[in-house]
């Protein structure tokens, strides 16, 4: 672990920022779904143009909810000395890749690697 007691305060700050923006989002697309099914109900002619924004706004809230698992993790690293550390061969995840991705879980090359493998195109970092 290379990671500095300040940097890791760094990296919390802005998993803590991120998470807030994530869960203000979710909450919002929760909500336009909601009114996407309500106005449903008026408009029937439109049923199908309904369905597949409702499909749309679930869709990224399903995302989000992902990527807020995958904060969560991140930010229980931080508490168990783990974070910044790949989980597939443990070695230290660049600090640049931390920066641009603050919850990555996999050095550059296990990501790589991952991406490149059928069936984990969910794998993002
Ligand atoms: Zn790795």
């Amino acid at each position: 672990m290379t990671i500095s007691a300040k940097h890791l305060r760094h990296f919390e700050r802005r998993l803590r920022r991120l998470r807030a923006a994530l869960v203000h989002r979710s909450m919002q697309h929760d909500r336009e779904a909601y009114e996407i099914s309500q106005s449903r109900e008026d408009q029937r002619d439109d049923l199908a143009a309904c369905a597949s924004l409702e499909a749309f706004a679930l869709g990224i809230v399903g995302r989000d909810l992902h990527a807020l698992n995958e904060i969560d993790d991140a930010l229980d690293r931080i508490e168990t000395g783990e974070y910044g550390m790949c989980l597939l061969c443990g070695h230290d995840i660049n600090r640049s890749r931390l920066e641009a991705l603050a919850h990555a879980q996999h050095c550059i090359s296990c990501a790589n690697w991952l991406a490149d493998q059928p069936r984990t195109n969910d794998r993002a970092g």
